[in-house]
């Protein structure tokens, strides 16, 4: 049986993520429902998108287009006030390197280092996209707001999750269990919009 759903990602961190997010959305689905773009060696497309959701259906059309099966991917970064909204869709690598997680945080806070506390105002932003062999595109967004502390706390999460107190809360996002996480989160709202339309595949 071929898997139901491909997701576009590489990252194993992250499918585990959005699976535990979609399955008790999702009844009937099993984890082998959701496969990933590495079990079939699908390679990954270039971002050239200049928004979360054409940079998520990029990914995700490329999936579709490899697989002949429909592929949900997500694309997400953290969207600082005072800096415009930057990092942005550059998030990931912020500091040059793709995926230098601890670099892109020591950057960024070095760059708010003279903004007081009622100014580091920030968040989390995911768009999850839906494209099937059909040609049905869905986007659905999600956010997570909060603010950016002056050092890095906790050893949960990744990315940015140090250095970010999500709104209501007295802990980073990095100090919050998964299931906590996924329940606040950008992601976890942008899967759970897109989960009814899974369903219906
Ligand atoms: P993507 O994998 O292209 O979506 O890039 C997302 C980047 O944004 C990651 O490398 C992280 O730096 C950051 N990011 C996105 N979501 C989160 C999160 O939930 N926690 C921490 N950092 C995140």
């Amino acid at each position: 049986m071929p898997p139901r759903l491909v997701f576009a990602s590489h990252n194993s961190h992250k499918r585990d993520e959005v699976w535990a997010i979609l399955e008790p959305l999702l009844p009937g689905w099993t984890s082998a429902d959701l496969a990933t773009a590495r079990d079939f060696d699908v390679p990954s497309p270039a971002e050239d998108g200049v928004t979360f959701a054409e940079n998520a259906l990029i990914k995700a059309r490329a999936v579709c287009a490899a697989t002949g099966l429909p592929a949900v991917a997500d694309d997400s970064g953290i969207a600082v006030n005072v800096m415009g909204g930057a990092p942005g869709i550059f998030s990931a690598l912020w500091s040059g390197v793709h995926g230098a997680d601890e670099d892109n945080v020591r950057l960024l806070l070095a760059q708010l280092v003279d903004i007081p506390d009622a100014h580091r105002a920030a968040a989390f932003v995911c768009a999850a996209a839906l494209v099937t062999p059909g040609g049905h595109e869905v986007v659905c967004e999600g956010r997570m707001e909060g603010s950016i502390v002056r050092e890095a706390a906790g050893a949960g999460g990744f990315g940015y999750d140090p250095i970010f107190i999500p709104t209501g809360h007295e802990v980073t996002a990095a100090e919050l269990s998964a299931a906590q996480k996924n329940a606040i989160s950008h992601r976890g709202q942008a899967f759970a919009a897109i989960a009814p339309h899974l369903e219906r595949l």
